[in-house]
């Protein structure tokens, strides 16, 4: 006994003065300060059994802990990573999902959360039953009401917990905020207070393997000989045979990300990825302990056929690459899904809103990795002051040149110079602007 406890403490971010505690809670291993009375957390708040403190998940020891005694809590999760079991769907099953006829299924949180809904965006987001912060995540707005969650949600069935500390998030925003030349000088000061809430996200993912089959009519050029009489000599023609070809494709598909929010932009999740799913525990509702969660807005119907219009898009291009000519005519394809699966997963990221100039702009960093997306202000005066120092030269030189030219005096030489100069900082102009076009979402 004391040697299994040795082996699974050696292995385990407790500390070694820790001992294991008797736990009546499933899936949940508590750890006590060797001196301490034994007890047993609450489930439904997860009140420090010590101290009665609010307790919350600390990505650092990996566990639940109680900032007020230091009473650390292990979870029991598997880690699953991407073996994480999925369920099997037709459309029958997803329809069944919907109707609460498939018992594998769960709901809730299984945990008792507060929900706060939002009145400037619309946002919904759980939070711990004892949360007092009244502000939106989404949209830092504090005309938030709070309700109880809602019971009918799928419960998530895994999910990555939260590895960077909240307290990091200033310092790769920081970092993040300082690189790029085209932005205001004082955006670091500005946006350096922005309070980050770490939240976990809804994702869906989907695996299916895609079996395509193409059909087109395939344009190849012919060359061929013949004999023009009007200049009585052999001459070569070119002209396109179509004929009709076809063929097919089989695409796995495993684990495609589609997300459950529409509150954060497509765009600032896909520079939020990768995420490592390797990295996949089983849901546990301690894991939300101290932190919030957002159910997933896009119901599993409407983010199937998203990720399905997506896999059939990818298998077109497949079957594109099959055709070795550029002429294509009716082109028409049809892909059959096999295998289909979905889970539904938290994965962390903190959120964090700030204003500069009057307009709000969101940073999202991800919770497992730490890296930051979001969006910056242009300081559009910066950009245009360089483009006039790059073409100006050009332009001066050349009008001198037009100039001296007109009173006579040989200056071709320095106009055609300038005509260069104008020329080069006008491309090299047109490319930082495209950047600073883009630079607003880096
Ligand atoms: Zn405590
Ligand atoms: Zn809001």
């Amino acid at each position: 006994m004391l040697d299994e406890r040795r082996a699974r403490m050696s292995e385990s971010p407790i500390p070694s003065d820790f001992i294991h505690v008797e736990s009546k809670l499933d899936g949940i291993t508590v750890y006590a300060p060797a001196s301490r009375v034994e007890n047993i957390p609450d489930a439904r708040d997860f009140k420090c059994p010590n101290c009665g403190a609010t307790t919350a998940y600390s990505p650092r020891a990996a566990s639940v802990t109680c900032s007020n005694c230091g009473s650390v809590y292990a979870i029991h999760a598997d880690n699953v990573g991407r073996g994480a079991a999925e369920f099997e769907f037709t459309l029958e099953t997803v329809k069944q999902a919907e109707t609460y006829s498939a018992p594998e299924v769960l709901r809730g949180w299984g945990v008792t959360r507060r929900e706060l809904h939002c009145e400037s965006c619309g946002a919904n987001t759980s939070v711990a039953p004892t949360e007092l912060s009244t502000t939106c995540p989404f949209c830092a707005s504090n005309r938030v009401a709070a309700r109880t969650a809602m019971p009918e949600i799928f419960r998530p069935r895994f999910l990555i917990p939260f590895q960077i500390e909240r307290d990091a998030c200033a310092r790769f925003s920081r970092e993040w905020l300082k690189r790029g030349w085209m932005y205001p000088s004082d955006l670091v000061r500005v946006a350096y207070n922005a309070q980050f809430t770490g939240i976990y996200l809804s994702f869906w993912t989907f695996s299916a393997r895609v079996q395509a089959a193409w059909r087109a009519e395939v344009g190849r050029e012919k060359t061929e000989q013949f004999f023009d009489m009007s200049e009585m000599k052999f001459k070569t023609r070119h002209r396109l045979e179509w004929k009709w070809e076809q063929g097919q494709v089989a695409l796995p598909f495993d684990d495609e990300l589609q997300t459950g929010t529409t509150r954060i932009s497509a765009s600032l999740l896909k520079r939020l990825a990768p995420y490592q799913l390797n990295a996949l525990v089983t849901y546990e509702p301690s894991y939300l302990a101290g932190w919030r969660a957002q159910s997933y807005e896009i119901s599993l119907n409407d983010a199937w056929d998203a990720a399905r219009g997506r896999m059939r898009e990818i298998a077109r291009d497949a079957c594109d690459e099959q055709i070795d000519s550029n002429h294509v005519r009716n082109f028409s394809m049809n892909a059959a899904f096999d295998d289909e699966a979905w889970r539904l997963l938290l994965l962390p990221a903190y959120l964090a809103t700030y204003k500069f100039a009057g307009k709000s702009y969101q940073i999202v960093i991800n919770g497992q990795t730490g890296k930051v997306a979001g969006d910056k202000p242009v300081a559009w005066t910066k950009v245009w002051l360089i483009v006039g120092i790059l073409i100006l030269p050009g332009i001066l030189l050349a009008a001198v040149a037009l100039v001296l030219g007109a009173l006579h005096f040989g200056t071709g030489g320095w106009f055609v110079l300038g005509g260069f100069l104008f020329v080069v900082g006008a491309v090299i102009a047109v490319i930082l602007i495209q950047q600073a076009m883009r630079a607003g979402e880096a």
